[in-house]
């Protein structure tokens, strides 16, 4: 089988964030949501966002002996859609994170987002 640089290396073709970071006026279709149950909170997803919406949760130590690697999560309000977290976590990590149509989310939350904020 012919070597598929991709392959062996799957930063590759995982693209490069926008020199500019801004805020999207419109709506996006799709909001990235993670999967708690199925993410290890290794964070590989974190450094990729391109507007740094996702952050790790809060580490319980109240249980000194077993501590929990808590999951990220993502500020709803602020994912533009743009679906490398989710290439990111299937390739580096585990399968975490997807992408849900914003309405479903809306309703989910019990929250409505406007352009870019929820209400
Ligand atoms: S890369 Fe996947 S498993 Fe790792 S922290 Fe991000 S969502 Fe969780
Ligand atoms: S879809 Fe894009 S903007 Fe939203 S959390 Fe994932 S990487 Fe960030």
């Amino acid at each position: 089988m012919a070597y598929d640089p991709k392959k062996a290396n799957p930063t590759l073709i995982i693209p490069e964030a926008p020199a500019k970071i801004t805020r999207k006026k419109k709506k996006p279709k799709e909001i990235a949501v993670v999967i708690a149950d199925n993410c290890t909170g290794c964070e590989a997803c974190v450094p990729f966002c391109p507007v740094d919406c996702i952050e790790h949760t809060p580490r319980d130590t109240s249980d000194r002996v077993n501590v929990v690697i808590p999951n990220v999560q993502i500020r709803l309000d602020e994912c533009i859609g743009c679906k490398i977290c989710v290439n990111v976590c299937e390739r580096m990590a585990w399968d975490a994170i997807e992408m849900w149509p914003t309405e479903s989310v809306e309703e989910l939350f019990g929250t409505r987002r406007v352009n870019s904020l929820f209400l």
